[in-house]
């Protein structure tokens, strides 16, 4: 299977149809079906590491201040308590908890509602721990691999570039600042140069990683995508572009 880091952006996009979700569209009819989904997602950013194990996943609203529609939106695709307890045995000895709370954030449906529309691929969502550095979560993503070979989709879901203090609400046809641009540049240019240690250490890549990166949570994903990835792998960009100027909708994806 391939890997792939989705730039989620607005949670708006989940109700709508843009440019940016018909291209997560094509991503999904472009690659073969996939057994299970396990989605890493910036929205699950707490202290320890957690795999959701539930037979039916709920669908979690988790945002405020947006139109009713969107809180009635249901992803029922089905869990997989077998590929949790795998997860759990792949990442030994980190420890890692059997949820049984949480559920899909809309990190995971706003995406997969494009991407597989029918929801009839069961999902499984992996927390990311908030105590721990970049390198973690890279070593994190290298113990995951063999999952591409039992049929499991694994997804990163963030923004490459995340600055909601410098988005500009309602006005979404505004340019992209030039750091957003210098930075994603960067970080593309790097993973096409396969070379991820610059890229686990991006509080160092660059001044604009500053404005970037204010928080780890959306770029984190990636450097789970990035661990599961082939020695000499290609990289490809399916979707690109900028949402209010400071947010990339990036996507990678390997293989
Ligand atoms: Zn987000």
């Amino acid at each position: 299977m391939p890997v792939v880091f989705f730039g989620h952006g607005n949670p708006m996009n989940a109700i709508q149809s843009n440019a940016w979700t018909e291209a997560w569209n094509r991503v999904g009819a472009a690659m073969p079906r996939p057994r299970a989904i396990l989605s890493v997602s910036a929205h699950w950013y707490v202290p320890g590491t957690a795999v959701t194990a539930m037979p039916s996943p709920r669908t979690i609203h988790d945002f405020g201040g947006f139109p009713r529609e969107l809180y009635h939106v249901v992803y029922p695709a089905p869990g997989d308590p077998a590929l949790a307890s795998r997860v759990q045995s792949l990442l030994a000895p980190t420890p890692v908890g059997l949820d049984g709370h949480w559920g899909l954030d809309h990190g995971t449906w706003s995406v997969l509602r494009h991407v597989f529309p029918e929801a009839d691929v069961p999902v499984v969502q992996l927390g990311i721990d908030e105590t721990q550095p970049p390198a973690f979560h890279y070593e994190l993503g290298r113990r995951l691999a063999s999952l591409r070979d039992e049929g499991v989709l694994v997804i990163g879901s963030g923004n490459l570039v995340h600055n909601l203090h410098a988005y500009g609400w309602g006005r979404h046809s505004m340019e992209p600042y030039d750091w957003a641009v210098r930075f994603e540049k960067v970080v593309r240019d790097l993973m096409r140069a396969g070379e991820h240690g610059p890229l686990i250490a991006y509080e160092a890549l660059a001044r604009d990683a500053l404005l970037c990166v204010p928080t780890p949570d959306h770029y984190l994903p990636l450097l789970y995508v990035l661990g599961l990835r082939r020695p000499e792998e290609a990289v490809s960009f399916p979707v690109e572009g900028f949402d209010g100027g400071s947010i990339s909708m990036l996507s990678v994806r390997l293989g």
